[in-house]
């Protein structure tokens, strides 16, 4: 059965695989001022788990950007990407 929900948005089962999503879509995000989804939050509608552009930077989003994590993650997509195209 898939599952839906009435916003219409993409919607995550459990908690962890929202936020694998969060950082995943942060990774993907090109640099720039583009503000991609910051946070997680459990719907109304579906009960499940959706991303947001909104809100306070969820902490472990928070912890790789700060640690610089995420700017690692984002060049090995980088690299990742253009071995593909060879
Ligand atoms: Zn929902």
């Amino acid at each position: 059965m898939k599952r839906t929900c009435p916003s219409g948005k993409r919607l995550y089962l459990h908690e962890a695989l929202a936020i694998d999503a969060l950082i995943e879509a942060n990774v993907q995000l090109p640099v720039g001022p583009n503000r991609g989804p910051v946070a997680i939050y459990q719907c109304d509608l579906c009960g499940y788990y959706h991303l947001t552009s909104q809100g306070q930077i969820h902490p472990q989003l928070e912890k790789l950007i700060n640690e610089g994590t995420l700017a690692k993650m984002k060049r090995a997509a980088e690299w990742e990407k253009k071995l593909k195209k060879r």
